[in-house]
């Protein structure tokens, strides 16, 4: 059995698993994907003390790091459930979708999110080449040109505020007839001179040249007409889904499917702690991940050196 048994290889399970093997017990990573959503990026350049990096690149990087230590790492392993331990000071099973079971003293999840997809023609081809799901990282590649933000809940709104003070101009499309983020942000969006609301719009396609996007096209549901737009980027901002499901029933869930846990990082479930963006911690950044990953470790670590000798 493992002392710490790690699900999810991103950045937050990947700080976890270094953390907990640096203090010598015995630990384990089982992740589906190792490097986790960091594969999926181009340029990274928040993440503090580095000032330009590439995706793929950090995602090796961090591989190389956790295999300087003693850790056991399964990759491409799928967690299906979490049996919580049978009393104090037993063991936790996590069963792997290809039916082994993995037994530890305590676990760390660390499953991550993925962002919810518009499902449109042209999405897929331009990710990273104009679609855009997070503002923070991506916002100010597109200084001074024209972008678009798809949602307007609240994390669609506050993409447009900030946008709105790097770009030129933002428009942002909601399918519904109305906004639904908090009235205060809306009040905000509508005093910016460069940000066009657009409601009951549903896009249908994204434009580019090969390379890059160019426009966007969006139906408007009351009339059927169709609009085109030329613009520069798109940032879809219509949710981020925890990848949890498989806990659903054996840990506390915030109703969006977050993890709930404490400054600790502790969870409903003894001796289960998590990290990143599948929990309730605000702002789902490489940078925070690695810092709740670490937070986590050092709470098992915490917590099995209090657990009665077995
Ligand atoms: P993830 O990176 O999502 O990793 C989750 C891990 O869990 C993966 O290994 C996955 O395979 C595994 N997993 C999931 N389910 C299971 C399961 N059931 N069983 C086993 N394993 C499982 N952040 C920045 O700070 N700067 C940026 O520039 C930036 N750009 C981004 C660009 C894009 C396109 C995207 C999508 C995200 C970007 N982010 C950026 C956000 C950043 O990538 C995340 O905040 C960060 O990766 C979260 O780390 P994590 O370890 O919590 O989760």
């Amino acid at each position: 059995a493992f002392d710490v048994l790690v699900i999810g290889g991103g950045p937050a399970g990947a700080a976890a698993a270094i953390y907990a093997a640096r203090k010598g017990i015995r630990t384990g990573v089982a992740a589906e994907r190792f490097g986790g959503q960091v594969l999926d990026t181009m340029a990274i350049e928040n993440f503090i003390s580095v000032s330009h990096t590439e995706g793929p690149k950090l995602a090796t990087a961090l591989e190389q790091h956790v295999k300087e230590y003693e850790v056991d790492v399964m990759n491409l392993q799928r967690a299906e459930a979490l049996i919580p331990a049978s009393g104090p000071g037993g063991l936790i099973e996590v069963r792997l979708a290809n039916g082994a079971s993995l037994k530890s003293k305590t676990v760390i999840l660390s499953t991550g999110a993925r962002w919810r997809q518009m499902g449109v023609p042209g999405e897929d081809e331009y990710r990273n080449k104009g679609v855009a799901y997070c503002p923070h990282c991506d916002g100010p590649l597109f200084k001074g040109k024209r972008v678009s933000v798809i949602g307007g809940g609240n994390s669609g709104v506050e993409a447009a505020i900030d946008l709105a003070g790097i770009v030129a101009e933002v428009t942002l499309i909601e399918f519904d007839s109305q906004l639904r983020a908090d009235e205060v942000l809306q009040r905000k969006l509508r005093s910016l001179p460069n940000v066009r609301v657009i409601t009951s719009g549903l896009t249908t396609e994204v434009h580019g040249d090969g390379t890059k996007v160019t426009g966007l096209s969006y139906k408007n549901r009351n009339t059927g007409e169709v609009h085109r737009i030329d613009l520069e980027g798109i940032f879809v901002q219509i949710g981020l889904v925890p990848n949890t499901e498989w806990l659903k029933g054996s840990v506390a869930l915030s109703p969006r499917g977050e993890i709930e846990v404490d400054a600790r990082g502790q969870t409903s479930v003894p001796g289960v702690f998590a990290a990143g963006d599948a929990t309730t911690v605000p702002y789902k950044q490489i940078i925070i991940a690695m810092g709740e990953g670490s937070k986590a470790a050092l709470s098992a670590f915490d917590y099995l050196i209090r657990m009665a000798p077995v």
